[in-house]
C-alpha cells in the first residue's frame, strides 16, 4: 500500500474515512493475537494446523475402532475441526488486512484537518457482509486442504487393498499418516504437511489481504484503484512473475499477464502487489 497517493482533497477525505473504519478493525485484530512478522504468522498457522492434524487422527481412529466405516469416520473427523481450521484461516487473514490498512501512507493522513464525521456502517469489515465474505473465502481454502488430506487417506485404503493389510495394521497407517501431516518424518528430513500449508496459507493471505483492502477502497467508496506486480527484481525472477511486472499498471479488476488476480503466482512466489489510487504517479 506504500504507493497509495490520492489525487485531489475530496479523494483524500473519502480516503481518510475508511482508513479511520479499518483502523479500528485493526484495534479489534490485535485483541485476537499478536502476530508480527512473516515467521509469527507461519509458525502459528504450523502450531495450529498440527493440532488439527492430531485432534483428526484421534478422532478417526477412535471412530475406526468403534467399528465406524473409514469414509464416515474422516468425514466426521473433518467436520469435527472444521470451525478451528476455518477460524486459524480468519484469525491469519484479518490481521494481515490489519496491517495492510496500516501501511497507508500516516504522513498523509496527520497532515489533513478532517471532521470526524462518524463511519458509514458499510466501511466497517466487522459488520456482517464483510465479515461473511471473508468467511466464505476462508471457509473454501479449508475445502482445499482437507481435500487433500482425503486424497492420501484414500491412497492408503487403495494401497492396503493392494497388499491384503489386516485392519489393525491398516489403522497404524492411516495414524502415521496423520503424524506425517502434523509433525513430518524429522529424522529423514521430510518437512510437516502443517508447515507447507503454514508457508502457503502465509502467502496466500498476504496477498488476499492487501487486495482485500484495497476492494474495499474501490468498492465502498467508488475510488478507482490501480495496482503492479512487483518483483524482487533479481535473477531468480521467474519469467511469468517478470511478465507481470513488465504490463506496468493495471486496473485492480483485470488479470496480470498470468492469469492471476494477485500474488503469490506459485508457493515459492517472492512477489508482492502494489495498489494505489488510479492515476496516481
Ligand atoms: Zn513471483
Amino acid at each position: 500500500m506504500a504507493n497509495l497517493i490520492p489525487a485531489t482533497i475530496n479523494d483524500r477525505l473519502r480516503l481518510k474515512k475508511v482508513i479511520q473504519a479499518l483502523s479500528k478493525f485493526l484495534k479489534d485484530s490485535d485483541r485476537i493475537v499478536q502476530l508480527q512478522t512473516k515467521y509469527d504468522f507461519e509458525r502459528y498457522i504450523d502450531a495450529s494446523f498440527k493440532r488439527i492434524f492430531d485432534k483428526q487422527g484421534e478422532s478417526v481412529i477412535r471412530q475406526l475402532n468403534a467399528g465406524t466405516d473409514i469414509d464416515t469416520a474422516l468425514n466426521n473427523a473433518l467436520k469435527l475441526t472444521e470451525k478451528e481450521s476455518v477460524s486459524v484461516i480468519l484469525t491469519v487473514w484479518r490481521v494481515m488486512i490489519a496491517y495492510a490498512i496500516d501501511k497507508f501512507p500516516k504522513q498523509f493522513l496527520e497532515s489533513e484537518q478532517v471532521e470526524h464525521e462518524g463511519i458509514p456502517e458499510s466501511f466497517r469489515l466487522d459488520n456482517p457482509k464483510a465479515m461473511q465474505r471473508l468467511r466464505a473465502v476462508a471457509a473454501k481454502r479449508i475445502t482445499k486442504i482437507n481435500q487433500v488430506t482425503k486424497e492420501r487417506i484414500k491412497e492408503i485404503i487403495v494401497e492396503a487393498k493392494d497388499k491384503g493389510y489386516s485392519s489393525d495394521k491398516l489403522s497404524k497407517s492411516i495414524q502415521d499418516e496423520f503424524a506425517q501431516m502434523s509433525i513430518g518424518k524429522p529424522q529423514l528430513h521430510i518437512q510437516s504437511r502443517a508447515h507447507l500449508i503454514a508457508i502457503t496459507e502465509t502467502a496466500e493471505a498476504y496477498g488476499y489481504a492487501n487486495k482485500f483492502s484495497a476492494d474495499e477502497i474501490q468498492d465502498e467508496i467508488n475510488m478507482p484503484m490501480e495496482k503492479f506486480w512487483q518483483t524482487q527484481e533479481d535473477d531468480r525472477v521467474s519469467e511469468g512473475c517478470q511478465e507481470n511486472q513488465d504490463a506496468g499498471w493495471i486496473d485492480l479488476n483485470e488479470l496480470f499477464p498470468s492469469g492471476h488476480d494477485r500474488e503469490p503466482r506459485f508457493p515459492g512466489c517472492r512477489c508482492t502487489v502494489l495498489y494505489r489510487v488510479a492515476g496516481a504517479e
